[in-house]
């Protein structure tokens, strides 16, 4: 214990990336003169878990689910729509999601005055730091590791080394990564020799990946990185 320096997940840890979706797909079934009922909302994840079901049974490629999702999925309102098109439309009305986790910026906040805090993000460069910018949390980091920028991602060890590579006078006994992620926070932590912070609201049961710690919600933080 004794952390000095935390190394932060974004989506789902401090944003909350489900909210984003939520917003981004009612604006896009509004474009299309759809009214963004519930069950409206439902039918399209519905389908769309069915195809990423289908994406991991090697069905279907990756491009061929995004090419195609909201084609399929218009044409059931008889609505005939560019798949490529409307999905890099949805795509633009996700990028400007930035809902904050509960207590998120408050939490960053606070911590930013004792400890150095760092976000480790895989994602998309353009979009993380807008979204960083405008939820207000970006000032709180001395800097932002994302794996457009590297070429690596997590949890691949390479992510890691560069990070610690390029943090001055890190310690890794003093440092811990927090994230919603087993398969890529807490796994990518965990090869990395670092200590392990898992973000579980909804109390999930963990797999073979054993975090360090576990919180269900960020203020839990204070407890586990003492002095507050
Ligand atoms: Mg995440």
């Amino acid at each position: 214990m004794g952390y000095e320096t935390i190394l932060f997940d974004i989506d789902d840890t401090l944003l909350d990336f489900k909210a984003a979706e939520e917003q981004a797909l009612s604006w896009l079934l509004q474009e299309m003169g759809i009214e963004p009922t519930l069950s409206v909302k439902n039918e399209y994840k519905k389908m769309n878990q069915g195809f990423w079901r289908e994406h991991e049974a090697g069905v279907l490629s990756r491009q061929e689910l995004l090419d195609n999702r909201f084609r399929l999925f218009f044409a059931q309102y008889d609505h005939e729509v560019d798949g490529p098109k409307t999905e890099a439309q949805y795509r633009r009305y996700l990028n400007q999601g930035y809902q904050l986790m509960d207590d998120s910026l408050e939490v960053v906040a606070k911590l930013s005055q004792k400890k150095e805090l760092y976000v480790v993000t895989n994602g998309v460069s353009a979009t993380q730091h807008q979204r960083l910018t405008k939820s207000g949390l970006a000032p709180y980091f001395k800097k932002l590791f994302i794996s457009e920028e590297m070429g690596v991602h997590k949890p691949m060890k390479e992510f890691f080394d560069i990070v610690f590579a390029e943090i001055p006078h890190l310690k890794k006994e003093k440092t811990v990564i927090v994230g919603d992620s087993l398969t890529s926070d807490i796994q990518g932590g965990q090869t990395a020799g670092i200590d392990t912070i898992w973000m579980n609201p909804q109390e999930k049961e963990a797999t073979t990946i054993k975090p360090t710690f576990q919180i269900g919600k960020l203020t839990d933080l204070y407890q586990i990185l003492e002095e507050f």
